[in-house]
């Protein structure tokens, strides 16, 4: 029997990483004021269709959505801001002293399965209820950016947006449905279709036309009114005061529809395409239109397999590169002192007489990228036989593309 296409078991020899993410976030949001707070994985329908937008890629086609035995529309939460927006007006959550609360736990979205995106993934967020002092956005992009720090997560970039409001954002999108249409030849089929339904969307379309098309796209901060401009100025002048960089990026739009005033992404350029590791920001009419009281709300989650992932490069790793010398004569030493010449990376020779299988050990026990194993065969053949020990493939190659692919590599 096989798992499900784009779903993984975490085993025991994976549980510690996921036990470590876990403790530093929740020591980190603890000691920050928040409140851990579970909702259930499934729920109606209707709430994520409001919620989270009907417009959008995920309720469009990413919901596992079904019919319960008593006909009732149910799906498996796909994020989990409407859940806990739905938990705090069931609850009457307004009456608690404390507005601020986290959850980790399991989401939900039928996507295409590619590295580092599954169709059960895992999600760190915080909400905050019933605040709209700007000092809240600078305290979430700040503690986001601790717990990252915490979890020794480098390379981090921050981008903000403001992103307008109900009166606002209208006449901007009327404008930017003007721009679109004016290139409607050179957008993609998606986009063609979001020009009417949510033009917002072409500029995070990731298709090369529509991206270049994008690029002179009108601009939200023309368009912002002063109670947005407001705001948005109030909280660069936070994240300034606690010495938080960032980058204003005009064109950064978040999925879902419900964002307002204030949105941020924390990137780094370390998993390729997939460089989001945090995102979040405002949405004040997200708790009306779930039936709740007119109530200011922000948040942000972040995606632990990713988070993991980052924490896997930094963390574990003692040696770039474990030369397997099985062979007597100098052949592993010139690759050696090549390989630092070149790439100035960490390499560990082996000069102990022992089997390959017990140096394969001995590499994985070390905590070692790369095993470059090098006996009598391939000196003769002026090639190396190599071991990626975190995707464990393992490639023969010649001696010269060898050097030439680890240059590039680290460049
Ligand atoms: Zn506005
Ligand atoms: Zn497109």
């Amino acid at each position: 029997m096989e798992i499900l296409r784009g779903f993984k078991d975490i085993l025991p020899t994976d549980i510690k990483k996921w036990h470590k993410l876990e403790e530093i976030a929740r020591n980190t949001l603890e000691s920050f004021g928040y409140k851990e707070i579970r909702t259930p994985l499934l729920e109606k329908t209707r709430l994520f269709a409001r919620g989270v937008g009907e417009d959008t890629d995920i309720v469009e086609k990413e919901m596992y959505t079904f019919l319960d035995k008593s006909n009732e529309s149910v799906t498996l939460r796909p994020e989990g801001t409407a859940g806990v927006v739905r938990a705090y007006i069931d609850n009457h959550l307004e009456n608690l002293p404390y507005k601020k609360y986290y959850y980790i736990g399991a989401m939900f979205r039928y996507e295409r399965p590619q590295k580092g995106r599954l169709r059960q993934f895992h999600q760190i967020g915080v909400e905050v209820f019933g605040i709209d002092n700007p000092s809240i956005d600078a305290e979430i992009v700040h503690l986001d950016k601790t717990m990252l720090e915490k979890l020794k997560i480098g390379d981090l970039r921050i981008e903000i947006n403001n992103i307008g409001c109900d009166r606002c954002r209208p006449e901007y999108i009327k404008k930017l449905q003007e721009y679109f249409t004016q290139h409607k030849d050179k957008l993609c089929e998606d986009c063609k279709r979001r020009l009417n339904k949510n033009p917002l969307r072409i500029l995070d379309c990731k298709n090369k036309g529509c991206k270049t098309v994008a690029k002179d796209a009108p601009k939200i901060t023309d368009y912002a009114c002063d109670n947005c401009k407001n705001h948005f100025n109030n909280v660069k002048k936070k994240l300034q005061s606690l010495n938080i960089e960032f980058i204003e990026n005009p064109y950064l739009v978040r999925g879902l529809d419900y964002y307002t005033k204030f949105v941020f992404e924390i990137i780094t350029d370390k998993l390729g395409a997939q460089g989001t590791v945090s995102a979040g920001g405002r949405y004040d009419g997200l708790i009306e239109q779930l039936g709740g009281k007119a109530t200011p709300g922000i948040g942000f989650a972040s995606g632990c397999e990713r988070l993991i992932e980052l924490m896997d490069e930094e963390k574990e790793l003692l040696f770039d590169y474990y030369i397997a010398n099985l062979s007597e004569d100098d052949y592993a030493l010139d690759i050696a002192s090549k390989l630092i010449n070149l790439t100035n990376k960490r390499i560990y020779v082996e000069y102990e007489k022992r089997s390959l299988k017990s140096m394969m050990k001995k590499a994985d026990r070390m905590g070692t990228r790369f095993v470059v194993i090098v006996g009598e065969n391939e000196k003769n053949k002026n090639s190396v036989l190599v071991k990626d020990m975190k995707n464990s493939t393992q490639n023969e190659y010649d001696l010269k593309i060898f050097l030439d692919n680890e240059v590039k590599r680290w460049l």
